[in-house]
Formats: C-alpha cells, sequence, structure tokens
C-alpha cells in the first residue's frame, strides 16, 4: 500500500512547513490527487490517519480533491476525458496525446491556526 508512504512524506513536508510558526496548530491540510496518480483517496485517508498520530499533523483534516484525468489528441486538436486505464484519444483512438491532467500529487494549501 504505497500510499502509506505518500501520507510519511506528507507529514514531513507538513513538519517542515510548520516549523516557523512555531506553537500553531495545523487545522487541516488539502491535498490534490490526480486519477492517473495511482492514489486511491480513501486508503490514503486511513494512512494519514494512522501516520500523522503524534506529529505535527495529528487532528489536522485531510481534505482530498480528485483531478480528473484530461488528453489533448496531436490528431483531432482537441482536449478530451481520459478514460483510465486506456489512454488513448476517444474520438480516433491514437496512443498519440499529451496528458494534461491527472498526475497531480501535491498539497494546495495548508490551514493553521496561529492564535489570531
Ligand atoms: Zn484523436
Amino acid at each position: 500500500m504505497h500510499e502509506v508512504s505518500i501520507a510519511e512524506s506528507l507529514i514531513r513536508i507538513l513538519e517542515e512547513e510548520m516549523r516557523p510558526f512555531g506553537d500553531a496548530k495545523l487545522e487541516g491540510i488539502k491535498v490534490r490527487v490526480g486519477e492517473l496518480s495511482g492514489v486511491i483517496a480513501d486508503a490514503l485517508y486511513f494512512a494519514f490517519e494512522v501516520c500523522s498520530r503524534g506529529t505535527v499533523a495529528d487532528g489536522a483534516q485531510l481534505e482530498i480533491e480528485e483531478i480528473p484525468a484530461k488528453g489533448f489528441c496531436n490528431f483531432c486538436k482537441k482536449e478530451f476525458r481520459l478514460e483510465v486505464p486506456f489512454l488513448v484519444c476517444p474520438m480516433c483512438g491514437t496512443p498519440d496525446i499529451e496528458i494534461l491532467s491527472g498526475r497531480e500529487l501535491e498539497i494546495d494549501h495548508l490551514e493553521i491556526d496561529d492564535g489570531s
């Protein structure tokens, strides 16, 4: 289950990010996860909850925004919704496409309560 290692690396980033805030509390974290990243949102929620215990992220609310996969066909010159796992153009069937979105795995923003 690679969601555990993703949760662990998220928490490492959060510990770095929270250092300048001293005693401020991390209330929430929002991450963007692309459909093609291979991350299962439910598994990541669970892994984050378990891994965050006793860290700066303990008690923080995780929000996951799932980003749909989109592609661009080099023949049709059109954008389309990618159907996983068939990474081809749905109009002409070519695999000659660009992946526009769906590979995201990043922190969107943090909610920090610094008491003010
Ligand atoms: Zn096409």
